[in-house]
């Protein structure tokens, strides 16, 4: 396997969920082995670092994103992505514990205990939200804020503003400095941990009314959260920017040729395009010799092109499941990881 070249800033961490309860109800064999902290043996794949199934939310943020926040607040940009089958763990990993409860269950808890983020389970977007407000209640009181945030998605090549249901086909346009973003996109200023989660709260349920089975939807969706932080010393005037993009990938099993039809066979085609775009993006970029790395491909790798490589700072999370039913979908998630690498 090729060194990564030292000035390349992709990371692939790979974990994988505990066994859920039908899985040991079916009897499924608990597949993983795992060698130090990077590899999982068998066909031996490495990574920058293995996350075995009773790892915390807390190990896997302050093992790989918090140094992302600081950097982000040093102007850097970047992108974390969460890759794998559906229900491998992904959203899990990316933000909390309840997006698989009934969203009327939960706003009628909501109402009767306020917030509801359980701080143990949070995954890794509200920790960087609280992250952030931190560092920036520690910093020089000189240095003025701006953090806006928007949240989207892209189905079936389409984007979709999840904080405006009226947006439904968003275009990628690119701004005076060639910088490309989504045009009309709605953006929110933020000033704190909640007013963020809030904004995802409201994506969530603008998302639940807009299709009829949300966790279908939101396997064959790429679910895109931009945070973007400004700040400018009041006397000097100097200004820094960086930006971070969440992605919570759409599942990428692959669809029995036989069993799919129509709207379906569509949606897997659609994916299985938008996946291998941002891979032959991420392998381009860590193979380090390549001139043309293929971003316009795909408009997830357009609107991401400034936040991927080079200076940016870029982890991928391969996100598996350890059952013997999953074993050939395992197998491939962690060969598409092993590209990256
Ligand atoms: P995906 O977003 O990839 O479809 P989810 O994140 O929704 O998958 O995870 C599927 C189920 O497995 C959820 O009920 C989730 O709470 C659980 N799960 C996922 N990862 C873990 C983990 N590391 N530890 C405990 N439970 C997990
Ligand atoms: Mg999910």
């Amino acid at each position: 396997m090729a060194d990564v070249p030292a000035e390349c800033n992709i990371k692939v961490l790979c974990r994988f969920r505990p066994l859920n309860q039908s899985e040991i109800v079916r009897g499924d064999q608990f597949i993983p082995k795992f060698q130090g902290d990077d590899t999982v043996v068998g066909r031996s794949y490495s990574f920058d670092r293995v996350f075995p199934t009773n790892t915390t939310q807390e190990q896997v943020y302050n093992t790989c994103a918090k140094q992302i926040v600081k950097d982000v607040l040093f102007g850097y940009n970047g992108t974390i992505f969460a890759y794998g089958q559906t229900s491998s763990g992904k959203t899990h990993t990316m933000e909390f514990f309840f997006q698989h409860c009934y969203l009327f269950f939960m706003t009628l808890l909501a109402c009767c205990f306020g917030k509801l983020h359980d701080p143990h389970q949070m995954g890794i977007i509200p920790r960087i939200a609280e992250d952030i407000f931190n560092h920036i209640f520690a910093m020089d009181e000189n240095l003025e804020f701006h953090i806006k945030v928007s949240y989207f998605e892209i189905y079936m090549d389409k984007i979709r503003d999840l904080l405006d249901v009226t947006k439904t086909n968003l275009s990628v346009h690119e701004d005076k400095n060639r910088v490309p973003y989504v045009k009309g996109c709605t953006e929110r200023f933020v000033s704190s941990p909640d007013e963020v989660m809030d904004v995802i709260d409201e994506g969530k349920a603008n998302r639940h009314v807009a299709v009829t089975n949300m966790n279908e939807h939101s396997s064959r969706s790429h679910s895109i959260f931009l945070i973007n932080i400004k700040q400018e010393h009041v006397e000097t005037e100097q200004k820094l920017c960086g930006k971070l993009y969440l992605v919570d990938l759409a599942g990428s099993e692959k669809v029995s040729k036989t069993g799919a039809a129509g709207a379906v066979l569509d949606e897997a085609k659609n994916i299985n395009k938008s996946l291998s775009a941002l891979g032959n993006v991420i392998s381009a970029l860590a193979e380090g010799t390549k001139t043309h790395v293929p971003y316009r491909d795909s408009k997830m790798t357009r609107i991401l092109q400034d936040s991927l490589g080079g200076n940016c700072r870029t982890t991928m999370f391969i996100c598996c499941s350890p059952s013997s039913y999953n074993d050939a979908e395992t197998k491939s998630t962690l060969m598409f990881g092993q590209r990256a690498k």
